[in-house]
């Protein structure tokens, strides 16, 4: 049995001891729980422990997820959105994380219109530059965010990123500082103001102290929670 009280007691440990580490205010990064193929219970007993921000991947899964636990509760899109589900990811979810197209902005933005709902999303960029992943590449990241202007009912709070995996979570730190960079280089160019927070949503079980050290605002935790989904 997994022990979630436990498990969510370490990763709040590890979080803060990696930021107080770079320096950071650990009350600056926030845990999306990742309750993906998770039953319903394990997600009950980390909201027993006061997790309220969970991350799911696949919208039907969300959907029966979100209407039997707490309203009280925040929902992260984490996993790619098609365009024929944007209506249903509009009303579902508090934050799409994974805007990576024009077309998909707009999109969401006539489904907030049509609720009469301003909705945040952040940008997904594809650090590694893999070509099998979703996401725009950095180099488009200033376009996607010129053409979002117009859009009055998605605002753009932040960016995430999904670095390859690998084994040495360190491998993964080049990446992270890349979607960094990105967010402050968009800053400069003007896209908010100085002291407007921006997410940072990057680092999963294997790396997320490493993601924190560069900048995170918001770590995905999944199986470091829950237990192995397999
Ligand atoms: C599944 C998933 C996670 C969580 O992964 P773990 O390795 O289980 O922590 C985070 N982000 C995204 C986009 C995911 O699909």
């Amino acid at each position: 049995m997994t022990d979630i009280a436990q498990n969510l007691e370490n990763i709040r440990k590890r979080m803060a001891t990696a930021a107080t580490r770079a320096g950071r205010d650990p009350g600056a990064v926030q845990l999306v729980a990742v309750s993906k193929r998770v039953p319903l219970e394990f997600i009950r007993a980390a909201v027993a422990c006061g997790q309220t921000v969970f991350g799911e991947n696949y919208l039907q899964e969300a959907e029966k997820k979100i209407a039997a636990l707490d309203p009280g509760l925040a929902w992260h899109l984490i996993g790619h959105l098609q365009s024929n589900k944007a209506r249903q990811a509009a009303r579902l979810f508090d934050v799409v994380e994974t805007v990576d197209s024009i077309k998909l902005a707009r999109l969401l933005d006539n489904h907030g219109r049509e609720l009469n709902r301003v909705m945040d999303v952040y940008v997904q960029v594809n650090v590694g530059d893999e070509p099998q992943k979703w996401g725009i590449r950095p180099e488009e990241a200033e376009g996607l965010l010129v053409g979002m202007k117009e859009f009055q009912y998605i605002r753009v709070k932040g960016f995430m990123a999904m670095p390859p995996f690998f084994d040495d979570p360190e491998m993964a730190r080049p990446c992270f500082r890349r979607l960094r960079l990105l967010v402050e280089d968009c800053r400069a160019k003007g896209f908010w103001s100085q002291d407007e927070k921006i997410e940072l949503s990057m680092g999963m079980s294997n790396d997320f102290e490493v993601a924190i050290e560069e900048g995170a605002t918001l770590v995905r935790v999944g199986s470091a929670l829950f237990g192995s989904r397999e």
